[in-house]
């Protein structure tokens, strides 16, 4: 039968591999490593981990990445399976032996019939064949310039500046309210895709302080560049001058709390609706480099985020990844050449996890359309859904940045209690609607009995 090539051999391009040929089709992979290295890999192995050795939660019951891993074993997943041989006790976590995992990884796909690997680095996009494309944060440079030329340079970042995410539910409504600046927007809706948190000066001067003050993450080597235009991190507005942060995203023009109507803001920090469930807001302009710990106490110090959970906190890192929701179709196909697919965090997902779910996912489609048969859209309402749903088309294309699987990607589960008292059982009803769900898909798509 035809071949599939995948570009990358990452945690991505691994499980597409793996997927694709247990379907009996042919792959072949090509991966730039140890030809060409990076600055985070180390090893020419398949599917290295290169940073943390985590896959974080294994709790399937309550937490949106533990979920992702039992959809994945119950799809078969290679790299589900290997981290489960190579678990190291961790608690609630899956953490994984990084050497003996990828080693393993690499030995099983060496071995199977169906897989071939090419080393060598791929430098421009293919004209022809059936291709995953799957290199990752670190995608090569000329393959990045070649995607670009084909995307257009504004559809591919080389970074990623990422602004907090706060799950709406957990926003105090008391001090925050719904408002565009000068009230732009002509519907309720558009009206209501910004929330606001007034701060007086007493916070203000205090939050610029801790903002100073807290640790930061270093760049790695390597891995700077001119991404700042645009996207500078608020520590480094804040240590240009007291007042820069009022002047840029904290201004408090153009609003008016409700709740005070009297009083004038000193700033106002403004969150965007980020997904359009609007179960998620972004903390508009908050890109950081503060780490995790610090950036939580620093951003609970806004009136009305005392007690918010954060979907995803801020950081900015060397990242290539597609403006998915506007070039990928609904199959992670390129819209303007459906010969190519795209997989892993180059689609705009973040993590080992994640990024090894969307190779799943486009190993499986693509072996299917190889073998003549399309596959129905995955459910949203499973961990595998709700993440190729956001990614391509979920998400809102103009302000596109990378994530985690989180539950404000799923559709409510209707008649459940909200708050956080409710929290606990409507992630139980979420992961059981998940499995169902996904194991329906998994029956639905199986292959024909030769
Ligand atoms: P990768 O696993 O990076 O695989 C891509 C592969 O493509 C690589 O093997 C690369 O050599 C190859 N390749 C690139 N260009 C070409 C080319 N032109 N031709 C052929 N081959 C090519 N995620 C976490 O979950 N936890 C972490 O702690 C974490 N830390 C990170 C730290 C750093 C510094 C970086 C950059 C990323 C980190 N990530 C982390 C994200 C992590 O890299 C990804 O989640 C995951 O590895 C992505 O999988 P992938 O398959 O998309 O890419």
């Amino acid at each position: 039968s035809e071949e599939l090539h995948i570009v990358g051999g990452g945690m991505a391009g691994s499980e597409a591999a793996w997927q694709a040929a247990e379907a009996g089709v042919p792959v072949v992979i090509h991966e730039m490593r140890p030809k060409v290295g990076t600055f985070a890999h180390h090893t020419g192995n398949l599917a290295e981990m290169v940073c943390s050795n985590s896959f974080r939660s294994d709790d399937d019951t309550s937490n949106a990445v533990g979920l992702l891993h039992w959809e994945m074993r119950a799809a078969n997943g290679l790299i589900m399976s290997m981290a489960d041989q190579h678990a190291l006790p961790a608690g609630g976590a899956l953490a994984v032996d990084r050497e003996p995992f990828a080693e393993a990884v690499t030995a099983r796909l060496r071995a199977h019939p169906n897989v071939r690997v090419e080393e060598g680095e791929i430098t421009a996009l293919p004209d022809d064949g059936r291709w995953i494309i799957a290199t990752g944060p670190l995608t090569s440079s000329a393959l990045g310039q070649a995607i670009a030329a084909e995307t257009g340079q504004d559809a591919l970042a080389f970074f990623d500046a990422i602004a907090p995410i706060v799950y709406t539910e957990t926003i105090d409504m008391e001090k925050a309210w719904y408002q565009s600046r000068y009230d732009k927007g002509e519907t309720e809706e558009q009206r209501k895709a910004y929330l606001n948190c007034p701060m007086d000066r007493d916070t203000y001067e205090a939050f610029i302080d801790a903002i100073l003050e807290a640790d930061k993450t270093e760049f790695h080597e390597g891995e700077t560049a001119d991404y700042f235009d645009g996207c500078l991190p608020i520590e480094v507005m804040a240590a240009r001058g007291r007042e820069t942060l009022r002047h840029g995203p904290m201004k408090p023009v153009g609003l008016t709390n409700p709740h005070q109507p009297d009083v004038k803001a000193h700033a106002i920090v403004q969150l965007r609706r980020d997904n359009a469930l609007g179960t998620l807001m972004n903390i508009v302009g908050f890109q950081t480099k503060m780490k995790y710990g610090a950036q939580k106490e620093v951003l609970r110090m806004i009136p009305g985020l005392e007690e918010a959970h954060f979907a995803r906190l801020g950081g900015i890192h060397r990242n290539t990844f597609l403006n998915s929701p506007r070039l990928l179709d609904e199959r992670m196909r390129l819209r303007s050449r459906p010969n190519i697919r795209f997989a892993g965090q180059i689609t705009g997902v973040e993590g080992y996890v994640e990024s090894a779910a969307m190779g799943l996912l486009a190993g499986r489609m693509a072996a299917a359309e190889i073998a003549g048969r399309d596959l129905p859209a995955v459910p949203q309402t499973t961990a595998m859904g709700a993440l190729v749903h956001h990614i391509t088309g979920g998400a809102d294309a103009k302000t596109f940045q990378p994530m985690n699987v989180n539950f404000g990607l799923f559709p409510p589960v209707e008649g459940l209690k909200g708050g956080r008292r409710g929290r606990k059982d409507r992630y139980r009803a979420y992961t059981d609607r998940a499995k169902t769900d996904w194991q329906g898909w998994i029956a639905a798509t199986a292959p024909e009995p030769a």
